[in-house]
């Protein structure tokens, strides 16, 4: 399968779907990073706090896939914010994965109450200077955010990743980032299966129409509006269906019933909440 590639704003491109470890057991994830590799994904987003680089790394490692065709994603934890703290973290985790650089390294929370995140991004600046990340981003940042780093620093990052599925799009964040050329990456995607997503209507009806799952109806809308998404899944037959979501399309009414699911519905931590 020939997954598109969005192009970011500093002249790299990622695979726009990708798969997502987190609460991926540490003991499972050889097995099912490899499961994954197998089906054809060759983005992968981890993180430090998920404590699975090392399978991560190891099964990367064991697929003999070129590193050329891999982007790997992973993130500075909120307790290694700061400028040498930064530094160390980012050495640790290309450490646990093995590798000699990732394709893309975020700042996993704001967490602004620790004022932090401006010379945390001026470290990853350095980082991304010396290759060893490809390209920079955060996560989890909110428009007032989002305009601090701009103002008080150089690079623009390259993606936001916020929680976003149809019950919370955050079209705020979304226009923002629009205008700024910064790529929105989706989390929990499929809401993380905290509301009844697969049985609404506009969903459930979709899939009927097409002959395929309520998951790939929600994976192919993210497509659609242009996010970057990257599922989990842990059983081998969710990992192929979510990979497999390119032989079909949803037309214009079915995306905007699904679009006019917004409700402000966050399932996740508020990032002004997260310390
Ligand atoms: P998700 O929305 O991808 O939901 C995963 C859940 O959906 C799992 O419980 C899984 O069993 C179920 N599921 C997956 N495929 C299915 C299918 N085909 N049919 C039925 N059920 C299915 O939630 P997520 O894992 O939280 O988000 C995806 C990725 O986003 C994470 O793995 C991680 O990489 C990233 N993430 C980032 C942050 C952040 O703060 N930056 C926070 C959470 C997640």
């Amino acid at each position: 399968t020939n997954v598109p590639r969005i192009q970011l704003n500093d002249g790299n491109t990622i695979p726009q779907l990708g798969f997502g470890v987190f609460r991926v057991d540490p003991a499972e994830t050889d097995r099912i990073v490899a499961d994954a590799l197998d089906v054809g994904y060759r983005h992968l987003d981890t993180a430090r706090i998920y404590a699975n680089e090392q399978g991560v790394g190891r099964a990367i490692a064991a697929s003999g896939i070129p590193r050329e065709e891999l982007f790997v994603t992973t993130k500075l934890w909120n307790d290694d914010q700061g400028t040498q703290s930064a530094f160390d973290a980012f050495d640790a985790s290309l450490d646990r994965l093995g590798l000699d650089y990732v394709d893309l390294y975020l700042i996993h929370w704001p967490v602004a109450e620790r004022g932090l995140y401006v010379p945390s991004w001026k470290a990853l600046e350095q980082i991304r200077e010396s290759g060893r990340a490809r390209s920079i981003g955060v996560s989890n940042f909110l428009v007032h955010h989002l305009e601090t780093l701009l103002a008080e620093t150089d690079v623009v990052p390259a993606v936001d990743q916020i929680e976003l599925h149809p019950y919370l799009q955050q079209p705020a964040v979304a226009d923002f980032a629009a205008r700024h050329g910064i790529a929105i990456e989706a989390w929990g995607p499929l809401g993380q299966g905290k509301y009844p997503l697969f049985e609404l209507p506009e969903v459930a009806g979709s899939a009927a129409a097409h002959g395929v799952s309520p998951a790939q109806v929600v994976i192919r809308w993210h497509l659609q509006r242009g996010h970057i998404v990257f599922p989990k899944a842990s059983s081998r037959a969710h990992i192929e269906q979510n990979f497999d979501v390119f032989g079909f399309e949803l037309s214009d009414a079915e995306m905007d019933a699904i679009t006019a699911l917004e409700r402000d519905g966050r399932v996740g931590s508020h990032p002004d909440e997260v310390n």
